[in-house]
């Protein structure tokens, strides 16, 4: 029995018992600004969510939906100077609906941080040596780790005496193998700055490659599936019984798939020909891979509901630009195909793979022999749940599975920290 049940020996059967500690608020924290969500994994609810953006701006932004206790989306504007501010604003939100954080219910807060190196292969309760490692990695990842590091900083500020737990967007990836995960180039100089494949998405990829196997009826540890989580970012993995095997990001998340506004796998000779040859800087170049590439660099535009109505008005940029997306795409499939010799589902996640059935029908049309297949009546249907897409008696499963990265994070916090409140 958990110590936050009294015992009936000791506490008087009329006297009320305190709630279980059931509740994580789970934290993503980026540099301008703070996501966060309120689950009860007592019964795996979501009790409120929201957001602050533009932190650090005149024009911040907080919207708070109070999920559990009804009523509508809440927002706020007005300047919110900085992630102790936005954290503030947030905890009041929270407590207007009886949620706050003083609230003995709530037993941890997770934070989703986005570079665990090869250290972090779990979800960790932060310390002072966590800190210190998450913030050693920052040169591996200068736009992310520093954001989730002052999240985390703020919010045990806040509550000093909570359990924090770091969840690594890399560390589903840290069981792949070292031929999947090294680079071909000079091993001394990959070691001494730590070059290899870290991968991200990695709480995405692990959430729904479980999803998956449920969906079939069967344990993760059964299932060999290719996970594509396609947003704005987008990655690829392939997932053998429930463990990572090989993952498109590498070394930050710009190698791989087509993405919003990321080139994905280029010759890297391409960078010294702009060095040499276009008198770029290495900061112009990284700006114009990560941020002017992609779909974006291709045909101006990044969101897919935008580059499919362009098509359909006849729009020949756009219909390239889905065209480039849709091939590295199957490259991917085909490759991940190969390497786990046997496939028992892909599963489409992330905005663009829930959401967008043209992406789903070009990626695997054509790969009739590998097995895959779309049924276009399922394919067109749109819903939230979890669903096959494949026609009757497929030799590989096709599935939309909405990714839940809160819902990941939140559960791998409890299972870290709850049990033992
Ligand atoms: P991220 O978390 O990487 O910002 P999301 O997973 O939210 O991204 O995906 C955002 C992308 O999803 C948008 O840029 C858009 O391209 C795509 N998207 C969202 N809704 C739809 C839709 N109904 N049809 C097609 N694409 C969509």
């Amino acid at each position: 029995m958990s110590p936050s049940h009294p015992s009936p020996a000791t506490a008087p059967s009329d006297e009320p018992r305190p709630a279980p500690s059931t509740r994580v608020l789970v934290l993503n924290s980026g540099s301008s600004s703070v996501k966060y969500q309120l689950l009860d994994m007592g019964d795996g609810s979501r009790l409120a969510a929201g957001l602050v953006e533009r932190i650090g701006e005149r024009t911040s932004l907080l919207r708070h939906t109070p999920l559990a206790a009804g009523g509508g989306t809440r927002e706020r504007t007005g300047p919110v100077a900085d992630h102790d501010a936005a954290l503030k604003a947030m905890a009041e939100e929270l407590a207007a609906d009886g949620l706050g954080l003083d609230s003995p219910e709530l037993v941890a807060i997770g934070h989703r941080v986005v570079h665990g190196g090869k250290r972090f292969t779990e979800p960790t309760v932060v310390d002072d040596r966590v800190l210190a490692e998450i913030e050693r990695l920052i040169p591996v990842a200068p736009l992310h780790n520093p954001a989730n590091l002052t999240g985390i900083r703020t919010a045990m500020a806040l509550r000093p005496d909570l359990p924090q737990v770091a969840v690594f967007d890399t560390a589903f990836h840290t069981t792949m193998p070292e031929a999947a995960a090294r680079y071909a180039i000079d091993v001394k100089t990959a070691d001494e700055h730590r070059i290899r494949r870290y991968g991200f998405h990695g709480t995405s990829h692990a959430y729904v490659s479980r999803a998956t196997a449920r969906l079939l009826g069967r344990a993760p540890e059964e299932v060999n599936v290719i996970v594509l989580h396609l947003g704005n970012g987008a990655s690829a993995s392939a997932v053998r019984g429930g463990r990572c095997v090989d993952t498109s990001m590498g070394l930050t998340p710009l190698e791989g798939l087509v993405m919003g506004t990321r080139s994905g796998d280029m010759d890297p000779a391409v960078i010294f020909h702009l060095m040499r040859v276009g008198g770029m800087s290495a900061d112009d170049i990284d700006t114009l891979l990560n941020k002017k590439s992609g779909l974006v660099g291709l045909c101006g535009d990044n969101d897919m509901r935008e580059i499919r109505r362009r098509i359909d008005e006849g729009d020949e940029q756009a219909k390239l630009a889905f065209d480039i997306y849709i091939h590295r795409l199957k490259k991917y499939i085909g490759a991940y195909y190969a390497v786990l010799g046997r496939v028992d589902a892909v599963a489409f996640t992330a905005g663009v793979g829930e959401n967008a059935a043209p992406v789903r029908e070009a990626a695997v049309a054509g790969l009739e022999g590998l097995g895959l297949a779309v049924d276009g009546e399922r394919n067109a249907v749109r819903g939230g749940e979890p669903r096959l897409i494949s026609p009757e008696g497929a030799r590989v499963a096709v599935a939309v599975v909405p990714t839940d990265e809160e819902m990941e994070i939140a559960r791998q916090t409890y299972a870290l920290v709850g049990k033992n409140n």
